[in-house]
């Protein structure tokens, strides 16, 4: 009779060789620096002990980095491939990356060997101590100064303005997780560099560790002055949604009652002078003021109803993936 394992030893087994840490690059055109960035990563890792996987997620590149990826995940026991379908973005790739991450600690980083591999054990560290999110901080940063540096300080500025968490490097890709954390972000836009913000509306215990950063040795940077208003609108955006449109109806719904309140006052001082002192009031200006108050009150108060369906269904409606797979390639067991 052959030996079968019972439950509990399959458990245990699974328990050892489960990875711990799942480590996220997102890839968009890299191709040559991709092998030289997973050996690097598991140089670091390997010695910790720690069982952990790499999980590269090709978004649309056209440069041959979706072959050799899908080449390298078929010989390397520690590496998947997640292949998206097109181009999504990095927000989205992270995402994809996420959602497909068995560990319980999750690092992302940036494909392009900036960020060093060889930080991941201190965040790691950090992580273990207890926090739910620690970011890296490019304290040295390696890139050009008006085009990168300065938007990037006043992007951190103005990020920790309005959300109130004040960490220097929101920019920086390294970055590590608790795997709970992250289960239920809904990423989209260019999300991925707000997560200390979201994490902290969601209770998150956050932390930041300065790290090592390099120039870009090979390709090019996917970005330029773009993006930097496109973040600027997902600020924008949070901002409004944490502060009107969480719940439309106490701003506008109190608007509308105050200027409903107002009118109805107004109206009863005019009856008041009308049948108390006997006098006409046809042309007084303030009738026409207790009219629009009422108008405008009625108005704000729907508006503020209709804005609260509103984001119920947005809320809803945000099941919908923001990325699609082509296919997954991996020899993970
Ligand atoms: N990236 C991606 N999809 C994109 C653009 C970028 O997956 O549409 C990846 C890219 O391959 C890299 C990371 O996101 O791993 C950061 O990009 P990049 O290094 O160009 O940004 P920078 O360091 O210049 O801010
Ligand atoms: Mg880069």
């Amino acid at each position: 009779m052959s030996y079968s394992p019972s439950f509990s030893e399959k458990v245990l087994d699974e328990i050892k060789t489960a990875p711990q840490v799942s480590v996220i690059v997102p890839i968009y055109n890299e191709v040559e620096s991709l092998e030289a960035l997973v050996d690097l990563i598991a140089q670091t890792l390997i010695p910790t002990q720690r069982p952990y996987e790499v999980i590269c997620v090709d978004d649309g590149s056209k440069d041959g980095s979706t072959a050799l990826l899908k080449t390298l995940a078929q010989s390397r026991k520690d590496l998947s491939a997640v292949i998206l379908r097109r181009n999504y973005g990095q927000t989205a790739a992270m995402a994809a990356g996420f959602h497909q991450a068995q560990g319980q600690f999750i690092i992302s980083l940036d494909a392009d060997l900036q960020n060093d591999p060889t930080d991941i054990p201190q965040l790691l560290a950090k992580l273990e101590e207890g926090y739910d999110l620690v970011s890296g901080w490019r304290k040295y940063r390696q890139d050009a100064a008006l085009t990168r540096l300065l938007p990037s300080k006043i992007a951190n500025w103005l990020i920790g303005k309005v959300t109130n968490v004040r960490i220097h490097d929101y920019g920086c890709s390294l970055k590590g997780y608790r795997a709970e954390l992250l289960a239920d972000m809904n990423l989209y836009g260019e999300l991925h560099r707000f997560l200390p913000a979201l994490a902290f509306i969601e209770g998150a215990k956050i932390t930041e560790i300065p790290v090592k950063h390099h120039p870009r040795r090979y390709g090019s940077s996917k970005y330029g002055l773009g993006r930097t208003l496109r973040v600027l609108m997902d600020l924008l955006t949070i901002w409004f949604m944490q502060k009107f449109l969480t719940r439309p109806m106490h701003v506008f719904g109190s608007l509308g009652l105050t200027s409903m309140g107002l009118g109805v006052l107004i109206g009863a001082y005019l009856t008041f002078v009308k049948f108390a002192f006997n006098q006409d009031i046809g042309d007084r200006p303030l009738l026409i003021l207790v009219v629009v108050l009422l108008l405008a009150g009625v108005q704000l108060f729907s508006f503020g109803l209709l804005g609260e369906l509103l984001i119920r269904t947005y809320h809803e409606s945000q099941g919908r993936p923001i990325y699609r797979v082509r296919e997954v390639v991996s020899s993970i067991e």
